[in-house]
């Protein structure tokens, strides 16, 4: 018969150096429906956003780039 003793994890919390993600920064409560600030990547679907940059939207993820035209 095993009976399987159940881990006990050890808190050994290491302090995280990242700096938190700031996803929220990119979404803005419009009334009760939430709009998203950035584009979101075509190829990788809604979640993912885009950086933006001087003249192009750019996925992190994939690397899908999308030009802006500045006319
Ligand atoms: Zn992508």
């Amino acid at each position: 018969m095993g009976k399987k003793k159940s881990k006990e994890k050890k808190g050994k919390k290491k302090p995280r150096k990242t700096k938190p993600s700031k996803k929220w920064e990119l979404y803005e409560i419009a009334g009760d429906k939430v709009k998203r600030k950035n584009k979101t990547c075509p190829k990788c679907g809604s979640g993912v956003f885009m950086g933006k940059h001087k003249d192009r939207w750019v996925c992190g993820r994939c690397g899908y780039t999308e030009y802006i035209d500045n006319k």
